[in-house]
């Protein structure tokens, strides 16, 4: 943190500038907000809300393939937003929604490809 008025270094427990006596109230108002709450819902960060929510539903069969995709994609651009924007938030929103949503969407591929194995396999030859 900085002095506003004479730019000399400040702890964040400062009420006042010990160089020029300005007051730092307006300095703790400005300081980027890191509030529990920011952290629990990115609401800044709707790429990483979004991923989260797709990755969760990713769960279910075969839609999952499309939502896990879509959740992947969405929760690197949400991470990207993060690390320019990191008081928006979302890094943890981000990270469950590639990891669920890559999870289960590989799943269901394979589980699908998997299937059309078996049903292929089981056409009578002529
Ligand atoms: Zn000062």
């Amino acid at each position: 943190m900085v002095c506003p008025n004479c730019r000399a270094e400040l702890s964040a427990s400062d009420t006042y500038c010990a160089k020029c006596g300005t007051m730092q109230q307006t300095v703790a108002a400005q300081a980027p907000q890191t509030g529990s709450t920011h952290q629990l819902i990115p609401y800044k960060n709707p790429m990483a809300l979004t991923s989260y929510y797709l990755g969760v539903f990713s769960v279910l069969p075969m839609v999952g393939i499309l939502l896990g995709a879509i959740a992947v994609a969405l929760g690197v651009m949400g991470l990207r937003f993060w690390r320019a924007n990191p008081q928006a938030g979302g890094q943890i929103h981000s990270w469950i929604g590639i990891l669920a949503g890559g999870f289960f969407g590989a799943l269901w591929l394979t589980l699908l490809v998997l299937l059309l194995i078996a049903i292929f396999s089981q056409v009578p030859r002529a």
